[in-house]
């Protein structure tokens, strides 16, 4: 396999996530331990917050009411679009039932989970989109209990966008808490939250590394960390475009990587002479964010063939894949690994990020290999049933009997056995 590497990221130190686990977890044990009073103590000393930490419903519809009707307008229609595309998803969810033997009837259902904890993620940007994928999910898939937090800015609290967009989706209850207290309070159900039985959402590392650490004691939607993007470009691809498409994806954080893997060494080298220019018209703090993604975290790699193009890119399992070439089937066929495709030059990421419905929040860091982002699914059980009548018994003891025997489970045979009567 031919690729060439003209520009590589460098390697990520270790030791920041062994003091990011250490954190975590001192947090967490304290939180259990000491309940309310911790999570009001980490909210003042991590985010300068001393309101109250439940939204209620006056703030809740003052907040609404400051946002203008243009921005209810747009985000409404993102809250339409993500509903219908979680709509069909939830119309592919499918119960069944079948006799698996003459006289077992066997069958699977799909029942919600009661309780969901959404986290939107607020520190650097307000991202009032996460706020519509993840509770309007929730909905969709039927939970009943919801609970939204996300950071507080200092005396003002969470953004009044993300509160009106919260409660356009149905949040019943809205805290205002950011961080790793935000995950542990849902999880807990501290401040009146139902316990989450899971909690979604993407964060940054604290975040992420709460969500990993409870996961058991609760489910979570998957580890997702920093945002990554991939795009595919051949010879047809414009450089301009490319080039912003990756910049505005290295704005997410320093720590965002954004990789170009391209058949066309000419539109590497454009993208690479044009992507400071494009970094320098960003306003600040997105651009200083964005200059460090690209020195530290970007790559830009060459391959002979469009076959080699589709392996790199399936090896890296990005979160998000644009693809911007000739023959797009092709390439929505043999691409393997990603947690939502971008499919020609007349879509962007950024589309996905906002408005166009499905859902944004997605795997991170290589997981794509082994999950897809958060859809009703993750807020689904899908489980089963079945029931005997007195033939199929007869048969299944005999056999559930011997078969229990040889493990060395006499329990197991016993209880079988009684059905033979
Ligand atoms: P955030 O809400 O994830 O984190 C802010 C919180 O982090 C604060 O409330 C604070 O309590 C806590 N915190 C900050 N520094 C801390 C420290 N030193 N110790 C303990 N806690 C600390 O917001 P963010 O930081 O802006 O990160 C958002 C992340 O979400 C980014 O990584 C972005 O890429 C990601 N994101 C991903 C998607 C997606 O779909 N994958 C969408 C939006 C955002």
């Amino acid at each position: 396999m031919a690729i060439t590497y003209l520009k590589k990221a460098a390697p990520r130190p270790e030791a920041e996530n062994s003091d990011i686990r250490d954190l975590v977890s001192v947090m967490l044990a304290n939180i259990e331990r000491e309940g309310e009073e911790a999570v009001r103590r980490y909210a003042e000393q991590l985010d300068g917050w001393t309101g109250d930490i439940v939204l209620s419903d006056e703030n809740r519809a003052a907040a609404c009411a400051r946002v203008s009707q243009e921005l209810k307008d747009d985000i409404q229609f993102a809250h339409a679009n993500i509903r219908r595309f979680a709509e069909a998803q939830k119309a592919t969810m499918a119960e069944c039932e079948i006799e698996v033997i003459p006289g077992l009837i066997a069958g699977q259902k799909q029942i919600p989970v009661s309780s969901a904890g959404c986290y939107v993620p607020g520190g650097r940007y307000s991202h009032i989109a996460s706020a519509l994928m993840t509770i309007t999910t929730a909905k969709v898939a039927g939970v009943k209990h919801i609970t939204a937090v996300s950071p507080t800015r200092p005396e003002t609290g969470i953004p009044d966008a993300i509160i009106y967009a919260m409660d356009l989706c149905g949040a019943d209850l809205i805290l205002n808490l950011g961080g790793i207290q935000a995950i542990a309070a849902m999880a807990e159900g501290l401040f009146g939250a139902k316990p989450a039985d899971i909690l979604v959402g993407p964060g940054n590392s604290y975040v992420a590394e709460a969500k990993r650490m409870l996961f058991g004691e609760v489910g979570i939607d998957m580890f997702a960390g920093p945002t990554d993007s991939l795009v595919i470009a051949d010879h047809t691809a414009e450089v301009e475009t490319v080039a912003w498409d990756l910049v505005s994806q290295a704005e997410h954080g320093a720590d965002s990587p954004v990789w170009l893997v391209t058949t066309c060494r000419n539109l590497a080298e454009g993208v690479m002479a044009r992507a400071e220019g494009l970094i320098s018209q960003l306003p600040e703090p997105n651009q200083s964010a964005a200059r460090q993604a690209w020195a530290d975290r970007a790559e830009v790699i060459h391959c002979d063939s469009r076959q080699e193009a589709a392996q790199v890119s399936d090896r890296y399992a990005p979160e998000h894949l644009q693809v911007q070439a000739e023959d797009l089937d092709w390439w929505l066929d043999r691409l393997s690994a990603y947690g939502s495709l971008f499919l020609g030059k007349e879509t962007t990421v950024s589309f996905g990020d906002k408005t166009s419905g499905p859902n944004h929040v997605l795997p991170t860091s290589g997981a794509a290999r082994y999950t897809g982002g958060l859809s009703v699914h993750k807020f689904t059980k899908t489980v089963t049933w079945q029931r005997s009548n007195a033939a199929a018994s007869h048969e299944l003891a005999l056999r559930t009997a011997r078969i229990s025997r040889m493990e060395g489970m006499e329990g197991h045979a016993r209880a079988a056995e009684l059905r033979l009567s």
